[in-house]
């Protein structure tokens, strides 16, 4: 296994195309737009070397017997997938922001057990090339990036009635030696620092839509790949590097659009080519695994927020009062909910035919949610007990001036004994994990709201509900 500074090295050995603001960058990894991702990335490995770490961040591969990172290894228990949500909880508490690199290890197991069924089904051999491909990956520890979402064009259309067909990817050539795909995937997380990027389809698709039933494995610096990083909330500080950035890890997980112009993906990358009737029930496992992830890594980076407003309260000389310890009380159940509902979906896995283990799809989509509603409840107390500081306090240069630092300091001092420095520290990394770019990743990562609801109408079985309501009742006896 790499440890953090081999990931960057390895990530700085490959040459992808890499545009941010109007530019192609030569070396995307050390970019302050992009370094400090590349940083919360790079824990997921430093950790996993850490021996006191090992039982969360390792497993044993069940193809290799060899040791792996967790981030490579398929859920092949109950425990596993336990192990799973708590590691996510302890690198979020470690880096306190999105680390990027669980997409990848549902999108592993999504394709490891679909095509499994297709095999099963089709006769096909997409379930031994996929088992090569995982086997370097943990071989070699790679990242790989799930890219899921398409752009969609006209949402009301189907991918083959779009005016352009390209708003999703699609295959547009079949070859002997393998597919060359066109289109794009956009809001892909830690894509522009994987090493792999996993294409996946977005939704279910019948015969018409064959072309768009497509699932591979591209290098991020394959031919034909474009790969253009968002802005965020806070990117302009991002590249000021002081006290306003927030966070040296960055906020959320570094997203980017991914535009694949003819990309020629050989046969031994293939995993899916046309079978659309497999496509949905690809998306449905890989999205209860992620929803599920999300009590897990909101949690850990709840925990900083939490800790980071509690402290910001005691500088501020209000951590005695009541009414504020009922509110980091509030935001402590709130976590607290999710993270329960993580571990009671893995609690409830089941074994799937290709033997890795699914989470309980009702509960990990309760999970995902809620998370769309606690982190803006979280981020509101945060806000509540921060104070109009949060959006108003001079910046970091405004501090530093020769001429006004010191009347800053004056007046934005707290308690007695506590530092200004710190005190600005806790607003700038409150303000960032409140700040759009994270809540809006809260509500539409691994889906949006909607997409949750109709899993959970779909699992809930209301038949069978009514059915219960009737014998309690007595229903329709006579
Ligand atoms: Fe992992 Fe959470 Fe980031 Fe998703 S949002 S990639 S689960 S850290």
């Amino acid at each position: 296994m790499m440890d953090g500074a081999q990931y960057v090295e390895s990530l700085r050995r490959r040459k992808p195309r890499v545009f941010y603001k109007g530019k192609r960058l030569e070396k995307p990894y050390d970019h302050p737009a992009i370094a400090p991702h590349v940083k919360t990335a790079s824990v997921t490995y430093q950790l996993a070397r850490d021996p006191r770490h090992a039982e969360l961040m390792t497993a044993t591969s069940h193809l290799t017997g060899e040791k792996v990172s967790r981030f490579t290894h398929l859920f092949w228990s109950v425990d596993d997938l336990v192990k799973k949500i708590e590691m996510l909880r302890l690198i979020g508490q470690e880096t306190g922001t999105c680390f990027q690199r669980c997409v990848g290890l549902d999108g592993i197991n999504a394709l490891w057990s679909v095509t499994f069924e297709m095999d099963r089904k089709n006769g096909s051999d997409y379930h031994a090339r996929f088992r090569k491909f995982l086997e370097r990956l943990q071989r070699d520890d790679l990242m790989s990036a799930g890219a899921m979402t398409d752009p969609k064009g006209d949402r009301s259309l189907p991918p083959w009635k779009q005016p352009d067909p390209d708003v999703y990817v699609h295959i547009v050539e079949r070859r002997a030696d393998g597919i060359v795909i066109r289109g794009a995937k956009t809001h892909i997380t830690g894509s522009v620092n994987s090493h792999e990027i996993l294409v996946l389809p977005t939704l279910g698709l019948p015969p018409e839509g064959a072309d768009w039933a497509v699932a591979c494995a591209v290098p991020i610096d394959a031919p034909g790949l474009t790969v253009v990083f968002g802005r965020q909330t806070n990117d302009e500080r991002k590249e000021e590097e002081g006290i306003d950035c927030g966070t040296s890890f960055g906020i959320v997980g570094g997203e980017s659009t991914l535009i694949f112009e003819d990309v020629f993906v050989p046969t031994e990358r293939v995993f899916m080519a046309g079978e659309g009737d497999f496509a949905g029930l690809l998306v449905d496992r890989f999205a209860a695994w992620h929803r599920a992830n999300y009590g897990g890594c909101k949690a850990g980076n709840a925990d900083v927020l939490v800790g980071a407003t509690a402290l910001l309260s005691e500088i501020h000389g209000t951590i005695g009062n009541a009414v504020v310890k009922d509110k980091l009380t509030e935001m402590i159940h709130l976590v607290e909910t999710n993270f329960a509902g993580a571990i009671g979906s893995s609690a409830l896995a089941k074994k799937l035919p290709a033997g890795n283990w699914l989470v309980d799809p009702l509960l990990a989509n309760a999970v995902k949610q809620n998370i769309t509603r606690f982190v803006y409840q979280i981020a509101r107390l945060a806000h509540d007990l921060g104070g109009g500081i949060l959006s108003t306090m001079p910046s970091d240069a405004d501090f530093g001036s020769s001429e006004i630092g010191g009347l800053l300091k004056k007046y934005f001092t707290g308690k007695a004994g506590s530092s200004t420095d710190d005190k600005r520290k806790l607003v700038r990394y409150i303000e960032g994990m409140t700040s759009v770019s994270t809540l809006v990743e809260a509500l539409h990562g691994a889906g949006s709201p909607q997409a949750q609801r109709i899993v959970m109408l779909r699992q809930g079985n209301l038949p069978e509900k009514a059915r219960l309501a009737k014998k309690v009742l007595g229903i329709g006896e006579s």
